[in-house]
């Protein structure tokens, strides 16, 4: 194969190298989402298997891929954080980002029937799109795990009056999008506690906030744990380039402390 005549081909190939000392993220996201969850009857706004089953997969990608610190998701997404130190795949985004993506999918696949034992899969099958994105100084990943926080609630308090307007106030829904158009937050609050007796601060964390995952370097127990962690103090997952231990530790459980919380700043 080496020095043939068809070699040249390879220099069309474009560089992807990601900037150096840089945190890399890699977000995916699923492939119509919306057609895919009505096919498969999840429970609206917020089916509990399938943000369960994003978990246990994104667990998995974080188990195969020591150099992942810290994951965060919320719906049909997942952002994956690579230390800045991360040299994997010389730091190639095609690499890197198609790696997760393909791992993601296919553990979103074994695990489907774990979590939806009565809707076995068919094609067409779950896919998830996926792109690299690096981010500079510390400041500016927290700010990228907030955006995607503040995504999360926005969403969700629209999804959840949305479909309580029409699941319990017998809308259909065109006039539930109706109402809720040109509305603001205090609004949606409002129409969920006065017409429904709904207190949205009552909702599950998970619903409100997503999910953090992320990679306890420095683990008490011989044994890679995947019990929920509450309040563990994660500033060293940040501070090392290289874990000790392969250990993904999720939180997959509603979470009381923001996922930004796990991203400290430099000191
Ligand atoms: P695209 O391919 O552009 O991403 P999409 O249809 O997937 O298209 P998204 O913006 O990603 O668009 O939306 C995801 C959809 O999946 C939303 O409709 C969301 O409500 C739904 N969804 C994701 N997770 C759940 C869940 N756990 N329970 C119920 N619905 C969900
Ligand atoms: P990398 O992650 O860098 O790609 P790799 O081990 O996958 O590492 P490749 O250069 O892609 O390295 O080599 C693929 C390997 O899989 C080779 O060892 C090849 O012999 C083996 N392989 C692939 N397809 C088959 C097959 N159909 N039957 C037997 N062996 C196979
Ligand atoms: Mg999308
Ligand atoms: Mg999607
Ligand atoms: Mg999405
Ligand atoms: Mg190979």
């Amino acid at each position: 194969m080496a020095n043939s005549k068809y070699e040249y081909v390879r220099s069309f190939e474009q560089p992807d190298i990601l900037l150096a000392n840089t945190w890399i993220v890699v977000r995916i996201d699923g492939r119509g989402f919306t057609k895919f969850t009505t096919r498969y009857h999840f429970v609206k706004p917020n089916d509990r298997r399938a943000l369960d089953l994003m978990n246990a997969a994104a667990e998995a990608v974080m188990k195969e891929l020591p150099d992942l610190c810290l994951a965060y998701g919320n719906s049909d997404e997942y952002s994956f954080v690579f230390h800045k130190n991360c040299s994997l795949f010389e730091r190639r985004a095609s690499k890197l980002t198609t790696t997760i993506v393909s791992t993601f999918s296919a553990y979103y696949t074994f695990l489907w029937s774990k979590y939806f034992p009565d809707d076995p899969l068919m094609p067409p099958l779950p896919s998830f799109d996926g792109r690299a994105v690096c981010y500079p100084s510390d400041r500016n990943l927290r700010d990228y795990m907030s955006w995607r926080q503040v995504d999360c609630h926005i969403n969700n308090l629209y999804n959840t009056t949305f479909w309580t307007l029409v699941q319990k106030g017998g809308m259909d829904a065109r006039a539930a999008e109706q109402e809720l158009s040109g509305t603001v937050s205090s609004d949606k609050n409002e129409i969920l506690f006065s017409r429904f007796g709904i207190n949205y601060n009552n909702e599950p964390e998970i619903f409100k906030k997503g999910s953090v995952m992320y990679r306890d370097f420095f683990p008490t127990t011989g044994e890679p744990s995947t019990s929920a962690q509450k309040h563990v103090d994660t500033s060293t997952a940040l501070a090392h380039p290289r874990p000790r231990r392969a250990t993904a530790r999720p939180v997959s459980q509603p979470i009381e402390r923001s996922p930004i919380e796990y991203v400290r700043d430099s000191p």
